[in-house]
């Protein structure tokens, strides 16, 4: 990947994704919690995508969402909405795609907000 191409992020522009993502992910929360409430192996997600107007609604099993979950910088997203300035896609699957933020002010804003992070 190309890192010196297009031009430097400016930091209000990194926390508004860092913000967008993070709010997405509390969203998926309540999403996995109510599905192991009823014992369903699958749920509907929401993309943890960088843009605030997305809808798209991600079909994954329960055990994938928990295993990005483990870490604080990775998310799911619909395939092909990742956002290259900050975040590199770490597995893909036709119908999601794992990301992992290595944009350094970004990664340790969502890993801040990482509704998980006091266990970790
Ligand atoms: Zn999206």
């Amino acid at each position: 990947m190309d890192e010196t191409t297009g031009v430097p992020m400016h930091e209000h522009e990194e926390v508004a994704i860092a913000r967008t993502e993070a709010l997405f992910r509390e969203v998926n929360e309540r999403i996995a919690e109510s599905a192991k409430r009823f014992e369903s192996h699958e749920a509907e997600f929401v993309c943890e995508c960088s843009d605030p107007t997305c809808v798209h609604r991600i079909a994954a099993p329960l055990d994938t969402y928990e295993s990005v979950r483990e870490c604080g910088t990775q998310f799911l997203l619909a395939p092909g909405h990742a956002d290259e300035r900050v975040e590199r896609v770490v597995r893909e699957r036709p119908r999601y795609a794992i990301v992992e933020k290595f944009q350094e002010r970004v990664a340790a804003l969502v890993r801040s907000l990482d509704p998980r992070a006091s266990t970790a």
